[in-house]
């Protein structure tokens, strides 16, 4: 007896030492060398330029009968206007509702580079901002205004490469393509109809760059210092339908259990039962790379995920939030409808929920993951809307080695590190004719300005501007 729990007090211990063993051996790997770069660019003219784009009120709605399609049009003419040899030098085509779609020649057409950008924006609430949303105010060094992060700067970040390059006679070595949708943010049909157009046309484009991950702080506990995420993959997304038809009639003698009430019931069961845990590669790839730079307590989970994978997966369940969400196909109720009076019972109740399915999941695998934690026959559970999850990009490849060049150059004291992104982007629908999909806001983003992505007061330091031409003046130099 003694001797058994001798042994077993060994076997932990030598199990701790393996632990330490391998935390100590978690050094952080070898970054991009890069020079800072040292061009010149106009950043007064690129503030002028995005604030002009600001003032186009280019407001997506899921009613699109509430969208104004003269701003949309207003947004376009203005690139004409500002951005003239862009458009003496580049074939432009329309595609789609609202697709634009530029073709720089360059000297072989073998390998081209897609620039993407989205020039719509979701609402804002004008009253809760301290600014108006689109007069685009610039005042002590921010330029105020729905857009300027997501994602006006990268669009005005490129066109404004593309037009200084032009300008100075640079060809570039591989044709260039811009690729701007105008309904991105209320997953529009505009990109899918220019990649028909390029697929169409036989591009299989080298590299396509599109909005993601950024520079930040603070993603990963433990880690501090700047990290630049490009993201590799992003999850895919399911609408959600849980329905119950009751018989209706009077409240005043309820069955034992009334159809709401087999609703919540089928809501708790799947909130008690997160769907697996899963590291999809962009995931782990994480982990493995910033985890080398936490401090030494963390270390010791993040160089032993495989080991203790059970306690993270413990771990997750119980904080949710955005490390959980990495880890698993998450599942959110958001919506829920029965009876319009008190007094009588609804003919049907229904809840919805938005879900992100992970890597290694479809739709329907997801579906039956549901069905069997529901596990009642009188719940009905039914799609509304699919993406399914687009196949993943590599690190290692000569375009992602391309980005984080051009990250050092611009942010060098970042670490570049792949991720999976949990929001869908237009992106995705260029996996069918791209092998490497890569996304990264070319900027540097405090947390306080990431909450106002999608929220009030967006804005951004002028100075941020100026450092996103200088990004996609590097990528277009190299391409
Ligand atoms: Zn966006």
């Amino acid at each position: 007896m003694l001797y058994a729990f001798l042994g077993l007090v060994v076997l932990l211990l030598l199990f701790l030492l393996l632990l330490t063993v391998r935390a100590l051996m978690f050094k952080p790997l070898k970054q991009p060398v890069a020079g800072r770069w040292q061009g010149k660019v106009d950043g007064k003219r690129a503030a002028a330029n995005l604030q002009k784009m600001i003032q186009c009120r280019t407001v997506s709605h899921d009613d699109t009968g509430l969208e104004d399609d003269g701003e949309f049009e207003r947004f376009r003419q203005l690139l004409v206007r500002e951005y003239p040899l862009v458009h003496r030098h580049c074939h432009v085509k329309r595609l789609g509702r609202r697709g634009l779609l530029y073709h720089w020649p360059g000297r072989n057409a073998e390998n081209p580079t897609v620039f993407m950008s989205h020039y719509d924006v979701v609402p804002a609430d004008c009253s809760a901002w301290q600014h108006p949303p689109f007069e685009g105010v610039i005042q002590d060094g921010f330029l105020w205004g729905r857009g300027t992060l997501d994602t006006k700067v990268t669009l005005c970040g490129i066109m404004e490469a593309a037009e200084q390059l032009i300008d100075r006679g640079f060809v570039p070595a591989n044709d260039i393509y811009l690729s701007f949708a105008g309904d991105e943010e209320t997953s529009g049909a505009s990109a899918s109809a220019i990649v028909d157009h390029l697929e169409s046309n036989g591009v299989r484009p080298h590299m396509v760059l599109d909005e993601g991950g950024a520079v930040v702080e603070g993603v990963l506990p433990g880690v501090s210092g700047k990290c630049a995420l490009v993201g590799t993959g992003e999850k895919g997304k399911m609408h959600l339908r849980l329905s119950v038809t009751g018989k209706g009639g009077h409240a005043s003698s309820p069955p034992r259990l009334t159809p709401v009430g087999r609703l919540a019931r089928a809501v708790c069961r799947i909130e008690a039962r997160p769907l697996p845990y899963r590291l999809a590669a962009p995931a782990r790839q994480m982990l493995e790379t910033l985890g080398r730079h936490a401090s030494f307590a963390p270390r010791l989970l993040y160089a032993n995920l495989s080991l203790l994978a059970p306690l993270l997966d413990l771990f997750t369940r119980k904080t949710g939030g955005e490390i959980n969400a990495l880890m698993r196909t998450t599942v959110a109720f958001t919506k829920m409808q029965a009876s319009q009076a008190v007094n009588v019972f609804p003919p049907v109740a229904t809840v919805e929920a938005d879900v992100r399915i992970n890597e290694g999941s479809t739709s329907d695998s997801v579906l039956a993951q549901i069905e069997k934690r529901i596990n009642d026959p009188e719940v009905r559970v039914e799609k509304v809307a699919v993406i399914e999850v687009n196949p993943f990009s590599s690190t290692g490849t000569e375009p992602w080695q391309r980005v984080s060049k051009g990250i050092k150059q611009i942010w060098p004291e970042s670490v570049v590190s792949p991720y999976l992104m949990i929001a869908a982007s237009d992106s995705r629908h260029f996996t069918r004719i791209s092998e490497n999909v890569l996304r990264f806001s070319a900027m540097e983003l405090s947390t306080e300005e990431r909450k106002t992505i999608h929220g009030n007061d967006e804005r951004i330091p002028l100075e941020k501007i100026g450092d996103c031409v200088k990004f996609f003046l590097y990528m277009m130099e190299t391409s």
